[in-house]
């Protein structure tokens, strides 16, 4: 059993822990940590430490700035076999997996080493006579951050590393599911140089993220999470003046051209739905098969690839997935399993029946398989987030472009075909935000940028990418002029708006 406290100016801070929560382990199913919950006045505490170490911090030079990142890279590096070890441990993914999150946060470190290029700003020389015009960026100040639990460690690079290389300092406020990974990101910015006060970390539920978008000093609110809270946060972050990023839950589609290499497609569709459990925002828990021969085909494909996948413990080196992340989770998924049953759809396989022989306590299940969804059920427009593959037939391509486009989640989407004309069509009209063509996962890499539409996403900014030096930057714009001393005073106001 172990205790996670808050991180605050450097080092561990207790506070006034009035509540907190249970971390599980969830291929056991037992209580292996207890983190505190940050009610209002430990929240002030921390952002008024990060708002004076601001100040000093956003006087050091950019290639200062990003030589802190890049031994902060170096360090990981280092060390991501050590904290994928333990981080596996408390969330329940595969090892490969937890590696593969660090090597996706490790990108954007990477990017944001390249600050000084970055945050220049612009300027033009005689935009009126005698007179030049420049832009600056400047950090915000102290800025937020607001995790999920599913990538603790990526999704948590996405912002500080891009906030901190600005000039700011930041609060991070991680799931209270996998608390830990975040503290040893902290104490690993202190190894890299980076000076206390920066990085600093806030546990807690609904009320730490409350204190968060209450507090005057709070510039801006960069949260990752469910719709609901998306929207919560959107909103309440706006009524208190901050800028917001606010990233939402997904229901992403794979359409599949009668056109499509089907083996490739089942193959590539198996890591896609199933890879951590079905707990990615960009995972593709719906494939839409246009035409009955595409479907056929797909679903014999599919039936025989599920029997394949192997579900196990985050240290099992064949296991494709492990455990979802909480018993309250757990339940949710078999619940909407048991929906789309009741809803009509055809369960070719029930992945309810899985059992660890010394794991039944622990979150383990295995991967379903749906036929015959319709796009009216609810398992269908709602998020399961969880491994459960959905097939959806669609009798015309204009048929999936309209079902794609009407879904309330907007996140990702791929399409799978060999004709261009129609790869190009669809990746133009489709109203989603990131799309890949015979490409399942489309998550951009780290100098492009992350970001869905409609309910998955709200605010204006993606994350990282020349996006995230603009979310965490505000744009100061000069004019100037020096008039020589004859010039001086000899000049009648004016009163006319002035044009060049
Ligand atoms: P969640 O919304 O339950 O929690 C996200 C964060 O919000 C956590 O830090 C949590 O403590 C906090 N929170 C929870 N309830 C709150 C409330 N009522 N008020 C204020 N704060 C609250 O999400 P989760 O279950 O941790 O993560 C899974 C969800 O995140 C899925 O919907 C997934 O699609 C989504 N997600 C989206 C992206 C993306 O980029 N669009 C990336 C990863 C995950």
């Amino acid at each position: 059993m172990y205790d996670v406290p808050h991180f605050v100016g450097g080092e561990r801070y207790r506070g006034q822990p009035e509540r907190h929560g249970d971390v599980f382990n969830p291929t056991t199913g037992e209580v292996i940590g207890r983190v505190g919950f940050a009610e209002k006045a430990d929240m002030d505490h921390a952002v008024r430490v990060a708002q004076a170490a601001h100040l000093t911090w956003a006087e050091v030079n950019p290639q200062r700035r990003a030589r802190v990142m890049f031994e902060y890279k170096r360090l990981l590096t280092a060390r991501t076999e050590e904290l994928a070890r333990a981080f596996s441990l408390e969330h329940g993914k595969t090892l490969a997996d937890a590696r593969g999150e660090f090597a996706r946060g490790h990108d954007v470190l990477e990017f944001a080493c390249g600050i000084p290029h970055l945050i220049k700003g612009e300027f033009t020389e005689g935009a009126g006579p005698g007179i030049d015009m420049y832009s600056m960026r400047l950090p915000l100040g102290v800025v937020a951050g607001i995790t999920p639990f599913n990538f603790p460690a990526m999704t948590s690079m996405w912002m500080w590393s891009i906030a901190i290389a600005c000039g700011n300092a930041v609060i991070m406020k991680p799931s209270e599911k996998v608390p830990t990974i975040m503290n040893k990101l902290a104490e690993l910015f202190l190894e890299a140089g980076g000076p206390p006060g920066i990085l600093n970390i806030v546990h807690g539920d609904k009320s730490a993220v409350d204190a968060i978008l209450e507090h005057p000093l709070v510039r801006a609110v960069s949260f990752i999470g469910s719709s609901d809270v998306a929207q919560y946060v959107y909103a309440k972050g706006a009524a208190f003046g901050k800028r917001v990023q606010a990233m939402g839950s997904a229901k992403n589609h794979g359409v599949v051209m009668p056109d499509a290499d089907l083996d490739q497609v089942a193959h590539e569709m198996l890591g896609a739905a199933y890879g951590s459990a079905g707990e990615r925002c960009m995972a593709l828990p719906v494939v839409m098969p246009v035409g009955k021969k595409a479907a056929d085909g797909l679903r014999a494909r599919l039936e025989k690839g599920v029997e394949t996948v192997r579900v196990g413990l985050p240290d099992d080196d064949q296991a494709q997935f492990g455990a979802v992340i909480s018993k309250a989770h757990f339940e949710r998924v078999k619940n909407y399993i048991q929906m789309g049953v009741d809803e009509g759809a055809e369960l070719v396989v029930d992945g309810r029946k899985f059992a660890l022989q010394g794991y039944e306590n622990g979150y383990l299940m295995g991967p379903s398989l749906f036929d015959h969804v319709k796009p009216e059920m609810r398992s269908y427009k709602e998020e399961i987030f969880g491994p459960v593959l959905q097939i959806v037939r669609a009798d015309t391509y204009e048929d999936a472009l309209r079902l794609v486009s009407d879904h309330q989640f907007g996140n990702g989407v791929a399409i799978f075909t060999r004709n261009g004309r129609t790869a190009r069509d669809f990746a133009k009209r489709v109203n989603v935000g990131m799309v890949g063509i015979n490409v399942p996962l489309p998550v951009p890499l780290a100098y492009h940028s992350f970001g869905g539409w409609k309910r998955s996403g709200y605010g204006d900014h993606n994350q990282h990418g020349m996006e995230g030096v603009r979310f965490y930057t505000k744009v100061k714009t000069v004019t100037q002029r020096w008039p020589a001393d004859a010039e001086e005073g000899g000049k009648d106001a004016g009163f006319v708006l002035p044009t060049m």
